[in-house]
Parts: C-alpha cells; sequence; structure tokens
C-alpha cells in the first residue's frame, strides 16, 4: 500500500490562498442543513434506542428496500433481499476484492481509472490490466482483444471493473451501444462485470442512462452510494448481487466491521423518507452544471495551444491532456506556487502511464474560482511549454 497522489495533496490544496481543481469533494454546503439536523434530532428521539444499537450484517431492510427505489431510476428492477449496504461504495470495493482476489489475478479497468479502486486492488495484490477508453467510454473491441491475449497467457481475469458514467477521473460516459458490448465481450469470457455507479443521476442532460446492471442481473456486481447525491460523510453506499455473492459479501461485511452504523443508515433513511430528494439531486445538477460550463470556457479561452480535455456530461471531472513531453507530476510544484492544485495523472494508472494527463474537478470551488484556477494554471503550463 502507498499514499494516493490525492491523499498528499490534501494538505497544500486545503491552503485557502490554493484554488484546488484537485479533490473531488461533493458541495455539500448546498444541502438544507437545518432541515437535516433537525430529522437528525427527531430520529433520536423517536427511534434513539434502535438508531444507537448494532444493526444487521447486511443493513436496514428499509434503507435497502429505498436504495431499489433509487436504483429504478437507471431501470433496474432489485429485491431489497439482494442489497448490502456498505460505509460507502469504497466499502464494497474492499469486500468484493477481498472475496474474489488471490494474488496475481487480474483485474481489468478503464485506463485511467479511479485511484481508490486502483489502491484496494493493488493491496490485495491484484495485477490490474488496463483497457482502452475514448470519449464514449470503454472500448469493447479493446476489452475483447485485451480478455482474449491475457486467456492465451494463461491468465486469470477475476472481474471488470468500470465507471460507466461521467467516469472518475475521465469525466466521459460508456455509449449506449457500447454497453451491450461491454456485457457481450464479458458474458462471453464469463468475466464478472463491477458498475461502479456514483455518479450516474448527476447527468447535465436528460434522463439518466440505463445501468448495465438493468440488463445483466447476473453478470453484474452494481456499486451505489448516497455520497455524491447526499453526502460523502454519511458513509452510506451499496452493493447488489447476485444471491452466493450477496451472502459472501454479508459475510465478509460482519468480519470487517460487524455491521454498518445504524444511526447513519437510519439518518438516510430519514432523509429518503420525509425530504424531496429528487429535486435535491436536480439542484445539485444545475449546480454542477454552471461549474463544468465555467471551467470548459475558461479551458477554452485560456489554455494554451496542444492541450486538449473531455467535455463531461455529468459528475465531477475534466481530463486534461498537456501538450506532447510535458510531464504533469514535474509541473505540481509550480503550479501551487502559483496556488492552483490538480491531480496528476499517474495517480489514475496502476501501470505508471498517465504522465500527459491530470485531473481537475468543478465540484467544489464556486465558478469565480474555477476560472481563476483555470486561468493560474493555464499560466504555468504556457510557461512549461516555453522551457
Ligand atoms: N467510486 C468512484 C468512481 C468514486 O469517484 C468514489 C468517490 N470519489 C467512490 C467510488 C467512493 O465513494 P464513497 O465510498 O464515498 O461512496
Amino acid at each position: 500500500m502507498v499514499a494516493s497522489e490525492i491523499r498528499a495533496l490534501f494538505a497544500v490544496a486545503s491552503r485557502p490562498e490554493v484554488v484546488s481543481l484537485a479533490g473531488g469533494m461533493p458541495y455539500v454546503t448546498a444541502l438544507p442543513l437545518d432541515l437535516i439536523g433537525e430529522l437528525i434530532a427527531d430520529l433520536v428521539a423517536r427511534r434513539g434506542s434502535t438508531a444507537l444499537q448494532y444493526g444487521s450484517g447486511q443493513g436496514d431492510p428499509h434503507l435497502r428496500e429505498q436504495m431499489c427505489e433509487v436504483m429504478r431510476l437507471e431501470g433496474i428492477e432489485a429485491d431489497p433481499s439482494d442489497v448490502v449496504v456498505t460505509v460507502g461504495s469504497q466499502q464494497a470495493l474492499d469486500l468484493i476484492t477481498r472475496i474474489f482476489i488471490d494474488p496475481g489475478d487480474v483485474v481489468l479497468a478503464e485506463g485511467p481509472s479511479y485511484v481508490g479502486a486502483l489502491g484496494t486492488f493493488t493491496a490485495y495484490q491484484a495485477d490490474v490490466v488496463h483497457v482502452a477508453m475514448d470519449d464514449d467510454g470503454l472500448n469493447p473491441a479493446a476489452l475483447a482483444e485485451t480478455i482474449e491475449t491475457l486467456t492465451r497467457q494463461g491468465r486469470r481475469i477475476k472481474f471488470l471493473y468500470t465507471v460507466p458514467n461521467f467516469q472518475n477521473p475521465a469525466g466521459v460516459t460508456l455509449s449506449v451501444a457500447r454497453r451491450r458490448e461491454v456485457l457481450d465481450v464479458c458474458n462471453r469470457a464469463g468475466v464478472l462485470v463491477i458498475e461502479d455507479n456514483p455518479y450516474g443521476l448527476l447527468g447535465f442532460d436528460g434522463d439518466p442512462l440505463r445501468a448495465l446492471r438493468a440488463d445483466d442481473a447476473d453478470g453484474v456486481i452494481y456499486l451505489g452510494s448516497f455520497s455524491k447525491t447526499l453526502a460523502p460523510g454519511f458513509r452510506v453506499g451499496w452493493a447488489l448481487a447476485p444471491h452466493a455473492v450477496r451472502d459472501k459479501l454479508v459475510l465478509a461485511m460482519e468480519s470487517a466491521v460487524l455491521s454498518h452504523s445504524s444511526f447513519a443508515q437510519l439518518a438516510v433513511g430519514q432523509y429518503l423518507a420525509t425530504q424531496p430528494w429528487r429535486e435535491q439531486i436536480k439542484s445539485f445538477r444545475e449546480l454542477y452544471r454552471e461549474r463544468r460550463d465555467t471551467m470548459l470556457s475558461a479551458l477554452e479561452q485560456l489554455m494554451p495551444a496542444g492541450c486538449s480535455w473531455t467535455r463531461p456530461a455529468g459528475g465531477f471531472f475534466v481530463w486534461l491532456t498537456l501538450p506532447e513531453g510535458l510531464d504533469s507530476k514535474a509541473i505540481l510544484p509550480r503550479a501551487v506556487a502559483e496556488r492552483v492544485a490538480f491531480v496528476p495523472g499517474t495517480g489514475f494508472y496502476a501501470d505508471g502511464q498517465g504522465a500527459g494527463h491530470m485531473r481537475l474537478s468543478y465540484c467544489y470551488p464556486e465558478p469565480e474560482r474555477i476560472r481563476e484556477g483555470v486561468r493560474r494554471l493555464a499560466g504555468v503550463i504556457e510557461q512549461e511549454t516555453l522551457l
């Protein structure tokens, strides 16, 4: 285990004079904090002896029903008995990896991929093999080819880890046409799919896309989270898994932490039952859309020639490609001196790739700070190209 590049950056990036385009922190300030305070007080008064007690390893049954209601927005018809409540989707990743991975097993993941998942996979000594992606998400032909090559080499592929919507860090979304293809390729090869979907309801245009899990109940483990649609401080996420996996997940959960926090689960359940949560998600979408627009127009106006970037239709992140020959990690100290922070691309690969890229997030800073951050960063990159 090694410190992720993001953790190491936190101390620097949180200094007030630094515009941080580094972290992926949701803008929880936009929540109705007074109301949430009231519902928590009410919860303790009315159901304190349950909320402050141990709970079951699988999680609160009523909350699991509510999770199914949330998943229905993406076309998933699930039974609450197949849901396991986890400490964010991060814990689901940990438990799944613990169940499936023996040292040396292969995990397939988009290149680039979510740093927290890569950290978990490598902690369990999986061998992460990246699969190419582009503006339409994971490339199914490249996926088929990678599986074929690895199979020929006698390697054991345990699962594909994918973030199909507004991916962290690339900001891209798996196209509808490719969803079927990815499932077909994995089904043919007997490769399980882990669909990690914390951003699916944060799309800026139209309805949420149909989840992979909606079309394949046996071959997909779906991970959900309230971290981005409500608040990460509750640490409430979930896994929807085929029965056999679900049973192992509950055992793994119990051996890890006995049970999730009853208090956090009931608080989230109470919020969903009493607050207009769909409206809240809509207002988050509007807030992030404005920030995305600000970042894209600032990049357009200010970035020097030779830079390119993705145009996310939802979520938190833009993936920027530097002019040929520049190394984002080498640039970072200069950027921090100029009071702007980002995450270097190498953190999002398990194999050292990514030096020519960086992740920029627009979720947390106010729009004028985003613009100022991009202005500072553009100045630093411009200087670097002149060196
Ligand atoms: N998966 C992805 C793709 C993420 O971006 C994150 C949070 N940054 C997580 C999982 C973990 O989220 P949580 O544990 O808060 O649900």
